[in-house]
């Protein structure tokens, strides 16, 4: 049996939190599925193409340490659902502080409602990356600030031509 496992996120952008998780998760299954959740009528930081451009370009090296398959998807509806789709034996999540935990806590708990069969794999943040959050990224990015120890190179790019298209 081939164990998938659904990594949900808005990955907007990809911060050192987000490969941190990748990383360490892929160990846990025979193939990681990357699901860039797509939202209609909100409009990203970073277009979901790019999102999924630069996802794409930072698997293959994770991939080729770990051995472990990884690819990229996009979806537009529940992440339970979409775990399901794809034939998924766990969503992976990543946990910050106890914000996270709150709210992931609960999330799991109401997938696990509405499918069973679907595990939530929590892994705590890595010391040196638990602070980063997207939406902090983006804020400091918009002001002018460095944002270059938080993100993959590739990212860092992507975000620096984001914030001058966007002002
Ligand atoms: P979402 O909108 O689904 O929360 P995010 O891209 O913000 O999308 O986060 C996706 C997942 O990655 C969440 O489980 C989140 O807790 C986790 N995550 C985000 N940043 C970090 C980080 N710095 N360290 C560990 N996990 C993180």
């Amino acid at each position: 049996m081939t164990r998938v496992g659904f990594y949900p996120g808005s990955f907007d952008p990809v911060t050192n939190g987000h490969v941190d998780i990748i990383t360490r998760g892929a160990c846990l299954f025979d193939e990681l599925v990357l699901g860039v959740g797509v939202h209609h009528g909100k409009t990203p930081f970073i277009p979901v193409d790019q999102r999924v451009d630069l996802l794409n370009s930072i698997i293959g090296p994770i991939s080729a340490a770990t051995g472990v398959k990884i690819r990229v998807e996009t979806f537009d509806d529940l992440a339970v659902d979409a775990a399901t789709r794809i034939g998924a034996v766990a969503i992976l999540r990543g946990l910050r502080d106890t914000r996270d935990f709150d709210y992931e806590v609960q999330m799991g708990q109401m997938n696990a409602q509405m499918q069973p069969k679907v595990e939530t794999v929590f892994l705590s943040a890595s010391p040196q990356t638990r602070m980063i959050a997207s939406s902090l990224v983006k804020q400091i990015a918009r002001m002018g600030g460095d944002v270059s120890s938080f993100l993959p190179p590739e990212s860092l790019k992507i975000v620096t031509n984001a914030v001058k298209n966007q002002s």
